[in-house]
């Protein structure tokens, strides 16, 4: 395979053929994230591509996601091409995801996100990380709330799964409830199929790993990560969907079905803040990105 560089994926992922079509993020802004710090954005080759897929075709997975940080920025054409081979070599695969921002989501638009999904697109992750403005403004993320929201219902309108990814911590102490809250919020107004929560960790070399260092950003402890998912929970109330923290950067894993495991959920999460019993959290050695 010609993978370069380090490949990210969803938790969900973890069961499918990574085909890289992508080096690093189109982006690459975000105050908190190191993940495509040195690498350049840019297409890879469709011959590689294309020979990458004749090899993975042999392993047979069920599912295929389209690496790296926001893919979806690709223009649609080479985005077709590939759905289209994978179609070919690839006929037993069942679902295809892909990364994407809300600028790539929005600027594709609603014509050509449905027509990704008739070549065999599958779900778009989206880390949206916040509901609040202020937050979303100071990790310099480019998106704002109502655009977010605006990209979350055309990927839904489209017909794809949806998947946002919410981040505990992201606004620190002074954010900390708003920051909750508005996500809340967020999450509502789209309906997402799938939430993942991860918890905001402090990455060397990172903007926001500077702030902290000189003062201007704490993150919230570990407890106030969790009521920061209290309150979330609390607010949210999707008709379906399917909340996880069990990203490995997170301090309690749940799995919450919604709405019939929210009550339960809301239950288990009060007992813990009210017990303040840091005993059953994920220990910060073993916490990773
Ligand atoms: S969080 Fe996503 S959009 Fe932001 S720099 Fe990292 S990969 Fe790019």
């Amino acid at each position: 395979m010609h993978y370069e560089g380090m490949l990210f994926r969803p938790p969900s992922e973890a069961q499918s053929m990574l085909i890289q079509v992508t080096t690093g993020c189109s982006y690459n802004k975000c105050t908190y994230c190191a993940m495509y710090m040195d690498a350049e954005f840019r297409l890879k080759p469709m011959e590689e591509i294309k020979s990458d897929i004749k090899e993975g075709a042999g392993y047979r997975f069920k599912r295929v996601f389209l690496c790296d940080g926001d893919a979806l920025a690709a223009p649609t054409a080479f985005l077709e091409e590939i759905l289209d081979e994978i179609r070919d070599v690839m006929p037993f695969v069942e679902r295809i995801g892909v990364y994407g921002e809300a600028r790539s989501i929005l600027k594709k638009g609603p014509e050509a996100l449905k027509r990704l999904k008739e070549k065999g697109l599958g779900i778009i992750y989206h880390g949206v990380e916040s509901g609040d403005d202020e937050t979303l403004k100071a990790v310099k993320k480019g998106a704002t709330a109502a655009q977010t929201v605006k990209a979350g219902q055309m990927v839904k309108g489209a017909g794809l799964l949806y998947s946002c990814i919410v981040m505990l911590g992201l606004g620190g102490k002074k954010r900390h409830v708003q920051h909750a809250q508005k996500t809340a919020e967020l999450l509502n107004a789209i309906q997402p199929d799938y939430i993942g929560v991860l918890t905001t960790m402090l990455v060397e070399g990172t903007k926001l790993f500077d702030q902290a260092e000189r003062g201007d950003f704490d993150l919230p402890s570990r407890l106030g990560m969790l009521e920061e998912l209290k309150i979330i929970l609390e607010a949210l109330e999707l008709k379906r969907g399917l909340l996880t923290s069990r990203h490995s950067s997170n301090y309690l894993p749940m799995r919450v079905v919604f709405p019939y495991q929210k009550a339960e959920a809301l239950k288990v999460l009060t007992e813990v803040l009210e017990k303040k019993d840091e005993t059953i959290l994920k220990p910060d050695f073993l916490r990773q990105l």
